[in-house]
């Protein structure tokens, strides 16, 4: 038991409570997802009673922690980095949800081997570059709702219920807060739009979360703020 873990995690929990109140929000409406990327499973279980979903980025890193997790596990993971198509069906056996959805040809290739093992209705998020910070993966604000249409029409066994955007890396808190809102009134005009009801917005990292959380987040992504610092060399 890392002791540092558990006492970091309730800290975030009041951090989301109090930025939850007081954007009359009910705090249980946001989930904490521990970014465990980089970390040690022994590191991870001691979260792994108190968050309620991990994170992680690669599939194969996450192959090599579940295959050595020693109980029993009940914490859904999620997929938040880029996948690759040829991991796609690896991605498909292990995590329980895809947030990082962005191109028509990967929802495609998911939705092949979906059909393939008769398997319908695997939930993904599509993920959307607010900021259009040329690093960042995602699709383009304005090319969600296309894409939304198409995985609708041609990818029926991938069950969109949200997106998910990671907010802009710049100190101008402002423009933070302003991103979170556009990801919002996105979701909200997708919603509208689709006709699907798009429950989930993954927003908020340990940097940025209280102000996701005031603008409506659903899902925060804490690595650095549970688990400390990753070392350089690993991003
Ligand atoms: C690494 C990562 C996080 C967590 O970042 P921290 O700043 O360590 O909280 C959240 N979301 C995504 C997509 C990430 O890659």
């Amino acid at each position: 038991m890392v002791d540092f873990i558990e006492r970091n995690i309730r800290g975030i929990y009041e951090r989301i409570s109090s930025a939850a109140r007081k954007s009359g929000r009910d705090p249980s409406e946001i989930r904490l997802m521990a970014v465990s990327k980089t970390h040690a499973i022994e590191s991870m279980i001691s979260a792994a009673s108190i968050v309620d979903i991990f994170g992680e980025n690669r599939v194969q890193e996450a192959v090599a922690k579940k295959r050595d997790w020693p109980t029993e596990d009940r914490v859904p993971w999620h997929l938040i980095g880029h996948l690759q198509r040829n991991k796609a069906r690896k991605a498909l056996e292990i995590f329980d949800l895809i947030e990082s959805l962005d191109s028509l040809d990967l929802a495609r290739m998911l939705d092949r081997i979906l059909a393939e093992t008769e398997q319908s209705g695997f939930p993904v998020f599509i993920e959307v570059n607010m900021s259009g910070e040329p690093t960042k993966c995602g699709v383009a604000p304005q090319e969600a709702a296309n894409l939304m249409d198409m995985v609708l029409n041609y990818c029926t066994r991938l069950s969109i219920e949200g997106i998910m955007t990671i907010g802009p890396n710049i100190a101008d808190e402002t423009m933070i807060r302003r991103t979170f809102e556009d990801a919002r009134e996105l979701r909200d005009t997708l919603r509208s739009t689709s006709g699907l009801p798009l429950p989930e917005l993954s927003m908020g990292m340990s940097g940025d979360f209280e102000a996701a959380v005031e603008e409506g987040s659903t899902i925060v992504r804490i690595g650095s703020g549970i688990f400390g610092k990753r070392s350089a060399c690993t991003e």
